[in-house]
């Protein structure tokens, strides 16, 4: 990133955009976090305050935003995204996506800044193509309670592609997969903060339904170096971003028992509607477009992150 000059991060203070932002700001770029703290924490970025390149904007992206000055990058990752999000704040999640992306890509427009578009696995639903390739256009029930997310995504995915038809914009759409790390909010409901909580407190483990459902969990370092490599590549996308290491979720239940040496029982749960049953990304295009591909294996990734949980993280 070192030739770009002012990024803007949209949702800056969630668990993805921080880490985002310590990348930009490692990379020698003035970076503007722009966040309404729906589901962010000004802990994620009490670190950077004060450093002379960060600026944290607290605002709501579904109203539209004017900023002083050149922008070079925009990263929209402004949406809340996880399952407990999806009955309490629906709407607020289809405004993030519809308003918000519009807001954002007029903004790129009026600077000329590039736009990227943290899109998400989510917009292929319940697959039924495995593994995902971007050519697959997905399974979503469009009235389910999942769809204030899925739907949203997949109208951000078209109007950031409307703009760039008819308006000239220069964009790029990532489709992020299942992605872990520190600074994933305890009470955030996703499987890894839910599981490895219980675990830290010899609570018993939820797994819902049978546990046979899969997930491909990706370390958020790597997630953040293909968004970069995603930025500044020729390629609009979509391109998948994730680890395509793929395991079912009794089995990442098992993992979490036997690294923190919990006597936890694991216990089932119902599974939730529109629950999708498998889920691995096919990598091929980031691999060829980007030269990417994951680094930090599961084992090394979520030590690390049950660390941070057990220190950091309980705060
Ligand atoms: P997060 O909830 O930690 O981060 C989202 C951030 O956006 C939060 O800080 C929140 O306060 C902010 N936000 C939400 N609505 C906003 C609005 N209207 N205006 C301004 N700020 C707003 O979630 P995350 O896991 O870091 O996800 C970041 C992005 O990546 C999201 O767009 C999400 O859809 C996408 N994504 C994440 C995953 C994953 O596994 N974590 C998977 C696929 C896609
Ligand atoms: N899950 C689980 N127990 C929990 C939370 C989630 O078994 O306490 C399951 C969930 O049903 C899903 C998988 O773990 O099958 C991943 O869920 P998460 O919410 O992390 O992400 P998503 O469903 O969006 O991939």
């Amino acid at each position: 990133m070192a030739r770009v000059k002012h990024a803007v991060v949209a949702g800056g203070a969630g668990f993805i955009g921080s880490h985002l932002c310590d990348r930009l700001l490692a990379d020698g770029c003035r970076v503007t976090a722009v966040d309404n703290l729906v589901t962010g924490r000004p802990a994620n970025i009490a670190h950077l305050r004060g450093q002379r390149r960060f600026r944290f904007l607290r605002h709501d992206i579904a109203r539209p935003l004017r900023l002083a000055g050149p922008v070079d990058r925009i990263f929209n990752l402004a949406s809340p995204a996880s399952p407990v999000d999806f009955p309490r704040i629906p709407v607020e999640i289809l405004l993030a996506g519809s308003y918000g992306s519009r807001n954002l890509l007029d903004l790129a427009v009026r600077t000329k800044a590039r736009y990227l578009l943290a899109s998400t696995s989510e917009v292929y639903g319940d697959p039924l193509v495995h593994p995902q390739t971007e050519a697959y256009w997905g399974n979503v029930n469009p009235v389910g309670p999942r769809s204030c997310y899925d739907e949203s995504k997949r109208f951000a995915e078209a109007i950031t592609m409307a703009y760039h038809r008819a308006r000239s914009a220069d964009v790029r759409i990532v489709r992020i997969f299942n992605t872990y790390g520190p600074r994933m909010r305890l009470d955030d409901g996703r499987v890894v903060p839910a599981l490895v909580d219980q675990a830290l407190r010899g609570l018993p483990l939820t797994v819902f339904g049978s546990g046979r459902q899969t997930r491909s969990f990706c370390y958020v370092t790597d997630l953040v170096d293909g968004i970069c490599r995603l930025m500044e590549s020729d390629a609009a996308g979509p391109v998948n971003i994730g680890n395509p290491s793929e395991m079912p979720i009794i089995e990442f239940a098992r993992a979490i028992k036997r690294i923190t040496g919990a006597s936890s029982a694991i216990v089932f749960q119902p599974l939730p509607a529109d629950d999708p049953k498998q889920r691995r990304p096919d990598i091929r295009k980031a691999r060829r477009l980007l030269g990417w591909r994951p680094r930090v294996a599961f084992e090394r990734g979520i030590r690390t992150t049950i660390d941070w949980f057990a220190t950091e993280g309980q705060r």
